[in-house]
């Protein structure tokens, strides 16, 4: 992965069909203390948002905005709830709108954007596209609990078995420590 650190911060508010007349790129920075749904939905947002974007129109003349974002939060861990930090992406391609026929004819790629006005306010929708790539529940990617039972490497292990008998997990958690 790619990631450069440019600490550059994106305007709120943009306007992105003068973006799109220039095609332009942008990449930038959204401050972590700007995105109170994301922040009220995870434990800690852990460093600011990283975004790019490029501006243009498709072939059918509609007016894109494709781009990614990655970021990184700590959450709990829904196995052995102890915090967890996730570092998530996501790559998303919105086509701007204005009203809803514009948004219906847009090819189902494209996730219709409603504008009002010229002015689009850029971390409102960039906060959606972090919401959107968030996972339902949050676990380690090596086995936290059930040590013994996994071998090293598997990727699934903390989620393969979600069900666990916590009177069982205790037990395993004592093992373990004992053996330390
Ligand atoms: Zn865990």
């Amino acid at each position: 992965m790619l990631m450069s650190p440019p600490k550059i911060e994106l305007p709120r508010y943009i306007d992105a069909p003068k973006l799109i007349q220039r095609e332009q790129q942008l990449v930038g920075i959204v401050p972590r203390n700007s995105l109170s749904r994301l922040t009220s939905s995870v434990e800690s947002v852990l460093d600011d948002i990283w975004v790019e974007l490029s501006f243009a129109r498709d072939l059918e003349r509609n007016r894109v905005v494709r781009g990614r974002l990655q970021f990184q939060v700590r959450r709990i861990c829904q196995r052995c709830l102890l915090p967890v930090d996730q570092k998530l992406e996501a790559e998303f391609a919105w086509g701007l709108v204005w009203t809803e026929a514009q948004s219906s004819n847009l090819p189902k790629a494209l996730d219709p954007v409603m504008q009002e006005g010229d002015a689009l306010n850029l971390y409102q929708v960039l906060e959606d596209e972090t919401l959107l790539n968030l996972p339902a529940m949050a676990y380690h990617l090596e086995a936290c609990v059930d040590r013994d039972k996994f071998s090293s490497g598997d990727d699934g292990a903390c989620t393969s078995e979600s069900q666990q008998n916590p009177f069982r997990v205790l037990e395993q958690l004592k093992a373990s420590s004992n053996k330390l």
